[in-house]
């Protein structure tokens, strides 16, 4: 089994970023809005801050009180829509129950939505027009062509259909020729389902929830979970059994996670490009 090095990709990726910011003389800015103190959250946040760092890009971090109104957070994306210094805005989820999410993001302006979470952003997905893509499927599909896995008439299963991760993931695979299906949490027979695959995309958030008996032999598996056990941090695959039997694997940590902030830096990039008018 061979492992799809996610660390060494998501650092490709960045130089790539820097290099192209430094040939274009620019300074994109990030603006991230954070509510109340997840520690998680802010883990993710000092990452994305750390990343930016290196990519010669401007962070900027609005902290709000966990008891912040959705007014209060609308105002500063508002805010933020209209200032020409700032060219991605990102609102760290998960927000507090009080606020409606999906309300909330799509008051981002669909050109500086860096998470290509708002609706206008989703939709160019769907359709297969260009737009900003969510940066986790964006860095999954940049592993594949990294490792040479080529999707064009696979069999793949994504196992999750969020928003944020397995919709955007079908889709992507869909246009790259696969035969995508979709499992969730009412998903009957989904051992049977799954070991017939030739590519497996996890996105549940279950440790152990991928096991050997699930995966083909030489099959090529992608766990997005992000799971804390007794202080460390596991996917949702069960590395032991599934590595005897994957062709590929991507390992948590040091898999999908990296990409996924790497190609945030590609994003916000992207973003100050259209911005900007540069082709
Ligand atoms: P989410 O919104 O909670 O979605 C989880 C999905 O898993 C849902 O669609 C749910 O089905 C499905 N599911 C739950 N139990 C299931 C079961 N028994 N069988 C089949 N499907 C089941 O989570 P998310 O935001 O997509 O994130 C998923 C995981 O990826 C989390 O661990 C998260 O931390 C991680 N993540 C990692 C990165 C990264 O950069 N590595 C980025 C984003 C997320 P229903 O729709 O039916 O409820």
């Amino acid at each position: 089994m061979y492992i799809m090095d996610g660390k060494a990709v998501s650092k490709i990726v960045k130089e790539e970023v820097k290099k192209e910011i430094k040939e274009l003389n620019i300074k994109p800015k990030l603006l991230v809005i954070i509510v109340g103190k997840d520690p998680a959250s802010m883990v993710y946040v000092s990452s994305k801050e750390k990343a930016c760092k290196q990519c010669l890009i401007e962070a900027e971090t609005v902290c709000l009180e966990e008891n912040a109104s959705q007014k209060d957070v609308i105002d500063v994306i508002e805010k933020a829509n209209k200032d020409k210094n700032i060219n991605g805005i990102l609102v760290q989820l998960p927000l507090p129950d009080h606020i409606d999410t999906e309300y909330v993001i799509n008051k981002i302006d669909p050109d500086k939505d860096v998470d290509g979470l708002t609706n206008i952003n989703q939709g160019k997905l769907v359709n297969g027009v260009k737009g900003i893509v969510p940066c986790t499927p964006k860095g999954i599909m940049r592993l594949f062509r990294e490792y040479a896995v080529d999707l064009n008439g696979k069999n793949a299963i994504v196992i999750g259909r969020s928003v944020l991760v397995g919709k955007p993931i079908a889709l992507l695979m869909l246009q790259a020729n696969a035969t995508v299906t979709v499992a969730h949490s009412k998903t009957k027979n989904l051992v049977d389902i799954c070991k017939t695959k030739d590519i497996v995309v996890s996105a549940v958030g279950k440790p152990k929830f991928v096991t050997g008996e699930m995966v083909k032999e030489g099959a090529v598996v992608i766990d997005v979970g992000i799971n804390r056990v007794h202080g460390t941090i596991v996917g949702d695959v069960d590395y032991y059994e599934v590595s005897e039997k994957a062709a590929r694997l991507t390992p948590v940590p040091g898999g999908v996670g990296p990409m996924t902030i790497a190609c945030l830096m590609e994003n916000i990039l992207e973003c100050y490009k259209i911005q900007r008018g540069i082709k």
